[in-house]
C-alpha cells in the first residue's frame, strides 16, 4: 500500500522508550492527549533528544532510526539504516527494491547523505543495487569523491560487496505495462507518483545528519535524475544551524535549490517550519509557475532539535519520533484555494 493512502492513520509505536535521560511510556494516550501531541509536535515541540523526522509515513523507518539512537548510534548511521527499512521494502514503489521503472522499464536510483561535518556522498541513476543510501555512504568514506553516477557507481558498489539483484518487482513491472498502454509521458509530478525518502536525525550528543533515497519521478526520461542525490537541493545539513531534505517534482527543488534554501533561512532566524514555507513561497510565486500541477514538500529542523514541514498540495506528512512518540504528523499547505 502506498505511504499516501496511510495519511490519515496516525501512528503511535514507540512504548516506554528510553528518551535521553527521561523514560516516557506513551502507549496508553488517551485520544485528547493524542490531538493535542499532533497539534504541537511539529512546531513547539520541546527539544528533547535524541529525534529523528522523515518524510511520508514511513514508522518503521524511523522506528529503525531511533533504535539506533537509542543504543547510542549517531545520527548518520540512524539515517542510513532507517532509509534502508524503506529501500528493502518491496511494497513501496518509490524507494529501492520496487520502485517503479522509468518510461524504459529500468529502475534507476538516487539518494544522498550527509554527516555533521558537512562530508556527503551520493550515487544517481544506480540500478540493481537495492540500498543506494549505503552506496551514497561508502562514496563519501571510501573515495575522493561525492557523486557517482550510472554504471560506474554499479561498478563501485559491487567492488564494495554489495550484490546485483533486479530491482523490478511484479507489482511495478505490471504499473509500468499498464501506464505504456496510453504512455503520455509528462514531465512533471502529482501527488500520485512520487514519495522520496528523506530523513534527518539529532543524536544524544546533539550533532546532526540527513539522507534521502528514490527511484524518482515515476516513468521519467531514461537518464534523468532528479533533486534527491544533489546536494543542497534534495537535501542539505549544516551541524551548527539545522538540516532539510525535500520531496516531490525535483526540477523545482533543484530551480531553487531548496534544501540550501531552507537551512540558510533556519540561519538567518526563521525556525523550520517559517523556513519550509519560505522556501516554497519561492516555487509557487514564481512569475507563471504551474504549481497546481505539481507537487513540493520540504521537512526541516533545527540545532535547538524545532522541526516544521510544508508541501504546496495537501497529504503531505512528516513522521517524527521523539520523545517516545512515533507519530505521522499532516504538512500545511499552500495550495488551499
Ligand atoms: N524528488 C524526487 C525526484 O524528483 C521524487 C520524489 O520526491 O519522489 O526524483
Amino acid at each position: 500500500m502506498k505511504r499516501r493512502h496511510f495519511i490519515k492513520n496516525a501512528s503511535l509505536t514507540g512504548v516506554g522508550l528510553a528518551v535521553g535521560s527521561t523514560l516516557v511510556g506513551c502507549a496508553e494516550k488517551t485520544s485528547e492527549e493524542k490531538k493535542a501531541t499532533a497539534a504541537t509536535s511539529s512546531t513547539h515541540s520541546k527539544a528533547t533528544l535524541p529525534l529523528v523526522i522523515a518524510t511520508w509515513h514511513v514508522i518503521d523507518a524511523t522506528a529503525k532510526a531511533m533504535e539506533v539512537l537509542q543504543a547510542g548510534g549517531n545520527a548518520l548511521d540512524a539515517v542510513e539504516q532507517g532509509c534502508m527499512v524503506e529501500e528493502a521494502n518491496e511494497k513501496g514503489q518509490s524507494v529501492g527494491k520496487g520502485g517503479l521503472p522509468d518510461r524504459d522499464g529500468n529502475v534507476t536510483l538516487d539518494a544522498c547523505i550527509m554527516d555533521k561535518h558537512g562530508n556527503c556522498g551520493s550515487v544517481v541513476y544506480l540500478q540493481s543495487i537495492t540500498h543506494a543510501v549505503s552506496v551514497a555512504r561508502k562514496v563519501m568514506e571510501d573515495t575522493p569523491h561525492v557523486m557517482l553516477a550510472g554504471e560506474g557507481a554499479k561498478q563501485f558498489a559491487v567492488s564494495k560487496g554489495f550484490e546485483p539483484e533486479d530491482l523490478l518487482t511484479e507489482a511495478s513491472k505490471d504499473a509500468w505495462e499498464k501506464w505504456k498502454v496510453e504512455a503520455k509521458y509528462k514531465p512533471i509530478i502529482n501527488i500520485e507518483n512520487h514519495d522520496t525518502i528523506g530523513m534527518l536525525a539529532i543524536d544524544k550528543n546533539g550533532d546532526i545528519s540527513g539522507a534521502c533515497t528514490t527511484s524518482g519521478l515515476a516513468y521519467k526520461m531514461g537518464g534523468r535524475v532528479g533533486d534527491s542525490p544533489i546536494i543542497g537541493s534534495g537535501l542539505f545539513v549544516d551541524n551548527e544551524i539545522g538540516a532539510c531534505v525535500a520531496t516531490g517534482l525535483g526540477e523545482e527543488v533543484v530551480k531553487t535549490v531548496g534544501s540550501f534554501l531552507v537551512v540558510e533561512l533556519m540561519r538567518q532566524g526563521k525556525s523550520p517550519q517559517e523556513a519550509c514555507e519560505e522556501a516554497i513561497s519561492r516555487i509557487v510565486n514564481k512569475p507563471n509557475s504551474n504549481y497546481k500541477d505539481f507537487q513540493v514538500g520540504y521537512i526541516a529542523v533545527n540545532k535547538k532539535g524545532e522541526t516544521g514541514s510544508y508541501s504546496i498540495h495537501q497529504w503531505f506528512s512528516m513522521t517524527k519520533f521523539q520523545n517516545g512518540v512515533n507519530e505521522q504528523i499532516q504538512s500545511d499547505y499552500f495550495n488551499k484555494a
